[in-house]
């Protein structure tokens, strides 16, 4: 991998050759506390020192509303052209969120491809972006907290300047396009970069221990955790809507007034949400809240990992600090550990 050095007072020139690449969305900041990807024009806008955005990348590739095809009574359906060649730069993405969206590309390419979703992530630049975790992240423990792919450049600091590894020909083609503001890579900076990154591995103060996880989670299934959790959820689903690897989603049709034309859409669902698993006749297979809670976790920590091999969780801590119940995950873990003789 092509590894070389940005100057921090070389970035606000770097972020100008962007824009050749796609329109650029960045970490801003909104209000006092909150941080969201929004289209940036300049360094001045982008919230570099963040923990967390409100929503992950999902938004752009698996949107909140999305129209899958217009359809007419008279000449059948068509793709939408809106958007259709747009491309993005997506920078400052953290680790966690880079291991986000490689779950969801494993998903979506599974049987049946999700065009839909690949239709804009093909047109996506990714730039990673180091980070230092709070106590709600634990994505040291699922090991999503470092990426070594998924990534066009990735900017770790290194006081003076950040490091850049050059994950893609398209992340060279950038670093090529403004290669007078890149330097090779000195000893010092090799120096800065091992120190910088032994500071970060000590801040990770939260841990959730995966080993037997699946297998807890099975003798567990009874837990009275289970109802002490479900006691407390609202059934609102903003764990899932934050989440960077939830995929549920619902499809419906919209008719146009002349009721002989329309959209066909699909929107974010949540397991979380009471009629997610009612069916015709009248049944809901999860009608109580500990069911439907326990069953996020179960797809998670459980189903995911017989299925993949690892968990759909990268430790982003996004479900516990949007709860408005509190939920912690880490909390569920621990709990149920502590109560299982394995
Ligand atoms: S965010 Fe919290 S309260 Fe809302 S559905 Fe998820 S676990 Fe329940
Ligand atoms: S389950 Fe929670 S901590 Fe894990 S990836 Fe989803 S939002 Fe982040």
């Amino acid at each position: 991998m092509k590894i070389i050095t940005l100057p921090k007072e070389n970035l606000t020139e770097f972020i100008g050759y962007l824009h050749a690449f796609g329109e650029i969305h960045a970490p801003t900041k909104r209000g006092d506390k909150s941080v969201v990807f929004a289209p940036v024009s300049d360094l001045s806008e982008i919230e570099l020192n963040y923990t967390r955005t409100i929503l992950p990348l999902k938004k752009y590739f698996f949107k909140p509303v999305d129209v899958m095809f217009n359809f007419y009574a008279d000449k059948g359906y068509e793709a939408p052209t809106e958007e259709a060649d747009k491309k993005y730069v997506i920078f400052g993405v953290h680790p966690c969120d880079i291991h986000g969206l490689k779950i969801l590309d494993l998903v979506s390419n599974g049987r049946y491809v999700d065009t839909y979703y690949f239709a804009g992530r093909n047109k996506a630049a990714i730039i990673g972006l180091d980070c230092i975790p709070d106590d709600l992240c634990f994505c040291r423990s699922i090991g999503t907290d470092f990426v070594d792919a998924g990534f066009d450049l990735f900017l770790s600091d290194i006081d003076n300047s950040y490091l850049v590894r050059v994950g893609t020909s398209l992340g060279d083609d950038m670093v090529k396009a403004a290669d007078t503001l890149f330097h090779e890579v000195n000893k010092e900076d090799r120096e800065a970069y091992k120190r910088k990154s032994i500071e970060r591995r000590k801040s990770f103060r939260t841990e959730i221990q995966l080993q037997d996880l699946p297998e807890i989670i099975d003798l567990e299934y009874e837990n009275e955790v289970w109802h002490e959790v479900g006691e407390k959820c609202l059934s609102c689903g903003t764990c899932s809507m934050v989440c960077p690897t939830c995929y549920c989603y619902a499809v419906f049709d919209e008719l146009n007034l002349d009721a002989s034309s329309g959209q066909r859409k699909r929107r974010w669902d949540s397991c979380l949400f009471k009629d997610y698993a009612l069916v015709a006749g009248g049944h809901n297979f999860r009608a109580e809240r500990s069911s439907r809670v326990k069953n996020r976790f179960f797809h998670k920590q459980r189903g995911f990992v017989t299925q993949y091999g690892r968990p759909s969780c990268v430790g982003c801590g996004r479900c516990k600090a949007y709860c408005p119940a509190g939920i912690d995950i880490v909390e569920i873990v621990n709990k149920l550990r502590s109560q299982t003789r394995v």
